[in-house]
């Protein structure tokens, strides 16, 4: 990405949108989607207004963890009404296609499906939208940071090597783009057996937080396996919306990032 040049075309981002923040990773899988929708909510409780756009276009899995299925309306057929859950405004690729069918897209195809996604939804008022990125580095990430012009991305990475490796790449990439990189969270960081107690490092652990280290970046912070996490994703309603260990990680995460 190197030679691409800044497009010449204005930017997207709504002039009603105060900010554009980026969720990425280098690998699929790590929990991306969920930081992402957790992060969304936790937010909203804090006061923020709030959009979560699902930008991951091969699999977009938002609609599933926001408990949302409905097509969304667009009364004129150009401009598109987003959905509303759990205190934030939502729009992802997943709710205007089939779910069964893949997406089989070339680059052109996908930017331009983002850019409907960001400049003919009616966001409304939002201090910030949240933008889950598809993983790795690719057209709709780079179509993301030159024309939405977002305020920075957050990375997220489980601690295993193969995740970093690939993590590392997404933030080189960040870092030609010239977008800001505001930190690294370490998913999936420990087990504790719900049974014994025992702590276990699955994939590994503190990774991150070194890797962060390392690259002078901010480590903001690790969420362990968490069944709850899991179940309340599948089922709809982000952990962060209840009152637990992890809804309080989620809130400590927000409050971090309106800091
Ligand atoms: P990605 O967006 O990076 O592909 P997802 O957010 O879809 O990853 O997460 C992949 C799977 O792992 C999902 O089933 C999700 O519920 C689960 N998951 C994510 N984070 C956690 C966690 N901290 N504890 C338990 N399960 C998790």
């Amino acid at each position: 990405i190197g030679g691409h040049p800044k497009p010449q075309s204005t930017p997207l981002k709504p002039a009603s949108v105060k900010t554009i923040l980026a969720v990425a990773s280098g690998k699929g899988g790590v929990g991306k989607s969920t930081v992402s929708s957790n992060l969304a909510v936790a937010l909203a409780r804090a006061g923020q207004r709030v959009g979560l756009l699902d930008a991951d276009i091969y699999g977009p899995s938002q609609p599933r963890m926001m408990g949302v299925s409905q097509r969304p309306a667009s009364p004129d057929g150009k401009i598109i009404e987003p959905l509303r859950a759990h205190g934030v405004t939502m729009m992802s690729i997943g709710l205007m296609l089939d779910p069964d069918k893949a997406v089989v897209w070339r680059g052109p195809m996908l930017m331009g499906a983002l850019q409907q996604m960001i400049s003919q939804v009616n966001w409304g008022e939002l201090d910030v939208l949240i933008v889950d990125l598809p993983p790795g580095t690719g057209d709709v990430q780079l179509t993301l940071c030159q024309k939405a012009e977002p305020s920075g991305a957050i990375i997220v990475s489980t601690p295993q090597d193969v995740a970093l490796l690939d993590a590392r790449k997404a933030i080189d990439m960040f870092n030609t783009l010239k977008t800001p990189v505001l930190g690294l969270i370490e998913n999936m960081s420990t087990f504790h057996c719900p049974n014994c107690g025992h702590e276990a490092h699955i994939f590994g652990h503190g990774g991150v937080a070194v890797e962060a280290e390392r690259l002078g970046l901010p480590f903001l912070g690790a969420l362990p396996i968490d069944l709850d996490t899991r179940l309340a994703g599948d089922s709809g309603t982000p952990i962060a919306m209840g009152d637990g260990p992890m809804a309080q990680a989620y809130a400590a995460l927000a409050d971090r990032l309106i800091r």
